[in-house]
């Protein structure tokens, strides 16, 4: 049962006099609150939820740690039917914190360099024409460091070569 239960909402709306302010029972934990401690609930028949909203977060807390595979599920079928809106607030969340997901990236990445290594052929695989753009800009970008890079893989090779 959840707040949403608006077969459930019969706790009346009274008015208080010496708060001159309209209240409502809570259902779950049975306080007295001012009607803008409920959610709004437009099925419900004064509008509001059972319960407050203290209880309606705890409740809902609890639902999802009691339910992690239905939470995970709905998110997935929400994420499925909106492919937009996904894109759209990852978009703006990488926007908003685009230091923080940098340096979170490249933690990851100095603890897993195989992994790192892998998605990179994994993804010069699959978008090989966007992976050569994207290095002819940053080489067009960096051309000391492209030249430094370019300079250090040749010795390498060359060491390579000349160690067989
Ligand atoms: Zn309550």
């Amino acid at each position: 049962m959840t707040c949403r239960d608006s077969s459930m909402n019969e706790a009346p709306v009274v008015t208080v006099p010496e708060l001159d302010m309209p209240t409502k029972r809570c259902a779950e934990c049975g306080q007295s609150k001012p009607l803008d401690s409920f959610y709004l609930n437009r099925h419900a028949p004064d509008g509001k939820t059972r319960c407050c909203k203290d209880c309606s977060r705890r409740l809902a807390r609890q639902w999802q740690e009691a339910n992690p595979g239905r939470v995970r599920e709905n998110v997935r079928r929400w994420r499925a039917a909106n492919p937009e809106r996904v894109r759209e607030v990852r978009q703006r969340y990488l926007t908003l914190h685009r230091q923080e997901v940098r340096a979170r990236n490249a933690a990851w990445q100095a603890a897993h360099p195989e992994e790192t290594r892998e998605r990179g052929r994994r993804s010069y695989r699959a978008h090989p024409e966007r992976q050569r753009a994207a290095s002819r800009k940053w080489q067009a970008d960096h051309p000391e460091r492209a030249r430094e890079y370019k300079r250090r893989w040749v010795a390498k090779r060359r060491a390579a070569r000349d160690g067989q």
